[in-house]
C-alpha cells in the first residue's frame, strides 16, 4: 500500500483527532473499537492511549 495521503480520525472514546496514512484521499474510513481480520485497515492511538482501528472502504 502506497501512502501518500492523510485524514483526521476521531477517536471513539474521547474525540480526540489524529491524523492517519490513507491509500486515497478519497477513501471512506470506518472507526472500529475492535480488530478484524479482513481489509485494509491501520492501527491508532490516540492522544490519550485509546487504541482502535480503522478500516478502509
Ligand atoms: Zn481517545
Amino acid at each position: 500500500m502506497q501512502v501518500t495521503e492523510t485524514q483526521d480520525v476521531a477517536c471513539p472514546k474521547c474525540g480526540t483527532h489524529s491524523s492517519i496514512p490513507v491509500p486515497d484521499r478519497d477513501v471512506e474510513l470506518k472507526v472500529s473499537p475492535y480488530v478484524a481480520a479482513f481489509g485494509e485497515y491501520t492501527k491508532v492511538e490516540c492522544s490519550d492511549e485509546h487504541v482502535f482501528w480503522v478500516y478502509y472502504c
